[in-house]
């Protein structure tokens, strides 16, 4: 197969594990930076222009699109759906997922275990805004942060009004969640491909820290999953419409509740905590599903 991966550089670890793993079974692999990606959208006929070529005869397209360039990532992932090239994941998934609200909106309705989680713009009753979650103490989010930061902790019920009012300030989309503090810390990241768990590691954060985030100064170590997370994993995953996708919960007194899922999870993590080989999976999934024009929409989404 003439496989696409979509990444902005080559040299991270995940990029580099995918092309090793397509080239050992004989693919060819070519990294694209979607950013310097070009599209003809006016004609019948789409293409995508890379470095003055016109891509073509990719069977498949591997998305590894970073949270800070999703809007022009997932507009050249359309563009491929739109030559029927086959995603791994598709562009209205991806786009789902992004979006912390649109994302739990979604998984509520499924009826998925979440924490109580109210979501705020301009709240004129910011004290009701903080009863309708419990009270504090709760967690406050940007919408738009990604590994832990914009995510703080509100002990206190004055200290979470002016951390909401302090955001208001700046304009920003707020959630304000339950925390979960028999959490401890930890998380539990399982990484989906297809309709199965393949790993699972739980990630802990440093000493006095509640956020269990790598990047914040977790640790991850190999865990075994329940039932009951491992249908919750899938399920979220399901709901997104990802084929591939890291989903994180969190052990609550009323079982497992949704944090988020990743539809680029990273696979250093993953890797070295289980021992698998995860890249080689991703890349035997794509074999087996690739079909060209095998996407529920398109570039339709
Ligand atoms: P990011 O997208 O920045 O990773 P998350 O929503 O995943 O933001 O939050 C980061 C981490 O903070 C989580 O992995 C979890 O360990 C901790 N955390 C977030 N929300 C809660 C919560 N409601 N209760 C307990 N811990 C939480
Ligand atoms: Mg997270």
């Amino acid at each position: 197969m003439k496989i696409a991966i979509l990444s902005r550089n080559p040299n991270l670890y995940s990029t580099r594990r995918l092309v090793e793993a397509a080239e050992e079974r004989g693919h060819e692999v070519h990294v694209i930076d979607v950013l310097r990606c070009y599209m003809n959208i006016t004609s019948m006929k789409p293409e995508v222009h890379y470095k003055g070529q016109n891509l073509t005869g990719f069977d498949a397209v591997i998305p590894r699109i970073g949270a800070s360039v999703t809007f022009y990532g997932t507009a050249v992932l359309r563009q491929f759906e739109m030559m029927h090239v086959y995603p791994l994941n598709e562009s209205v998934a991806i786009s789902r997922s992004r979006d912390k609200l649109r994302a739990l909106q979604l998984l509520s309705r499924k009826g998925l275990g979440l924490p109580v989680t109210g979501f705020a713009h301009r709240p004129d009753d910011v004290d009701d805004l903080i009863k309708m979650v419990g009270g504090a103490p709760l967690v406050i989010k940007l919408l738009e942060g990604t590994q832990g930061i914009g995510v703080v902790l509100a002990e206190t019920k004055g200290a979470a009004e002016s951390v909401i009012e302090a955001f208001m300030g700046m304009k920003a989309n707020i959630l304000v969640q339950e925390f979960i503090k028999e959490a401890g810390g930890a998380d539990i990241r399982c990484l989906v491909i297809g309709d199965k768990v393949v790993a699972a590691m739980k990630r802990q954060g440093k000493e006095g820290e509640f956020r269990s985030n790598i990047h914040r100064g977790g640790s991850a170590n190999l865990i075994r999953i329940t039932p009951e997370e491992r249908s919750t994993a899938v399920r979220a995953a399901r709901t997104m419409g990802l084929n591939v996708c890291g989903v994180d919960l969190l052990r609550s007194n009323h079982g497992p509740v949704v944090m988020e899922v990743n539809s680029s999870p990273g696979l250093q993590g993953i890797e070295g905590a289980t021992g698998k080989d995860i890249a080689g999976m991703i890349i035997g999934f794509t074999e087996k599903n690739a079909k060209s024009g095998k996407t529920q929409t398109r570039g339709r989404g």
